[in-house]
């Protein structure tokens, strides 16, 4: 298959346009894209064009049923430049997963990886090797067909973009409580990544910047008396030496970072629980001082440090201490994908 990828590159590099030192994220994009169409009940070859506007009819579900769904990984590249990607199998097996769940047509995982990595080799002068920067990978597929009935689309797009991106959150986070409005809801899609499931978050995320806050940590929509996730993270918290972070289901997306945590985190003998958390088990341990440390997970930040809880009109504050688990965790996922230590566990992939 992958012999088969058609290749056009670009007449016109962007590539010395970029600076390189002064990276944001996600807002620039590599020379080329990976399109592939699904038409008449089948996955086309992919095909590597030079990145560009794509043009839609009007009647195109995504526009009116939101059928689309995402995923996000990175390249790195070490010293020498060579380029490695991240468990990129889960993330491609993951896409099939919101797939089915949003009525999409499975794609079969070698388009994904083997497109992938020709992609990757076309732009890979586009990966950023300083420090805390990498190439940041969305694929994502979209109903392009058409039609205003409300039944799934028969024609779909998948397109890989990518971007050099430097580090996406700085600094600890100040988080509130959400206990009005849930991210997801038992049966739904929560644990898919859909672009849904970030749309609906936006409101409430604005309601809780409006309040200085910087981010909202989902509770559980029955009760609200559970957290479930740190906006588009993963949760953990500590309390005294344990690590606790909750059990994922269908309201929760099995996040890679999360897992690739729980296995470091055993590895380093830290004790570690996944059982539910309430917002009142939170809320004691910081008045007894044994809530040590909070955080979210995820590709884009790896780990992202929690300094305040808001619940109720009260801010609850975590102490700040040397050698948190945040960072151990942090530096020992990041050591192991920019191939600084041995990789015990087949998660890094040479390009
Ligand atoms: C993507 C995502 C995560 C993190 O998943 P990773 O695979 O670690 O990047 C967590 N929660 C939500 C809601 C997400 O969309």
């Amino acid at each position: 298959m992958k012999d088969n990828i058609k290749i056009t590159t670009t007449q016109s590099s962007r590539l010395s346009s970029v600076d390189f030192n002064n990276l944001s994220f996600g807002n620039i994009f590599s020379d080329h894209m990976l399109i592939c169409n699904f038409k008449n009940s089948s996955w086309e070859i992919p095909q590597i064009v030079p990145y560009q506007p794509i043009t839609l009819d009007p009647s195109s579900k995504i526009f009116h049923y939101g059928q689309s769904i995402f995923e996000g990984l990175k390249a790195y590249k070490d010293v020498d430049d060579n380029i490695f990607l991240f468990r990129p199998k889960d993330n491609a097996q993951r896409l099939n997963i919101s797939a089915k769940r949003l009525a999409i047509p499975e794609i079969p995982e070698e388009f994904f990886l083997e497109g992938l990595k020709k992609l990757l080799a076309v732009d890979k002068d586009w990966i950023p090797n300083s420090p805390g920067s990498s190439l940041y990978i969305r694929p994502f597929i979209f109903a392009s067909g058409q039609g205003f009935h409300a039944s799934p689309a028969d024609e779909y797009k998948f397109i890989i973009a990518t971007s050099p991106s430097g580090s996406y959150f700085s600094g600890k986070v100040k988080v509130l409580i959400e206990e009005t409005f849930s991210r997801s809801a038992n049966g739904g899609v929560g644990f898919a990544k859909a672009g849904g499931n970030y749309a609906g978050q936006f409101f409430p995320t604005q309601l809780a910047l409006k309040k200085g806050y910087d981010q909202v940590i989902w509770t559980d929509d029955t009760s609200h008396e559970y957290i479930e996730e740190a906006g588009a993270m993963n949760i953990f918290v500590r309390i005294k030496d344990t690590l606790i972070t909750v059990p994922t289901n269908d309201r929760i997306l099995d996040g890679i970072t999360r897992k690739s945590i729980l296995k470091i985190a055993e590895e380093e003998g830290i004790s570690v629980e996944i059982r539910k958390i309430s917002v009142s088990e939170l809320v004691a341990s910081s008045k007894a001082g044994t809530l040590r440390e909070m955080f979210g997970a995820g590709t884009a930040a790896v780990v992202s440090p929690i300094s305040t809880f808001g619940f109720r009109g009260i801010d609850y504050h975590i102490p700040e201490f040397d050698n948190t688990y945040a960072d151990l965790l942090k530096n020992r996922i990041t050591a192991i994908q920019t191939n600084k230590v041995e990789d015990n566990y087949g998660w890094r992939v040479k390009i």
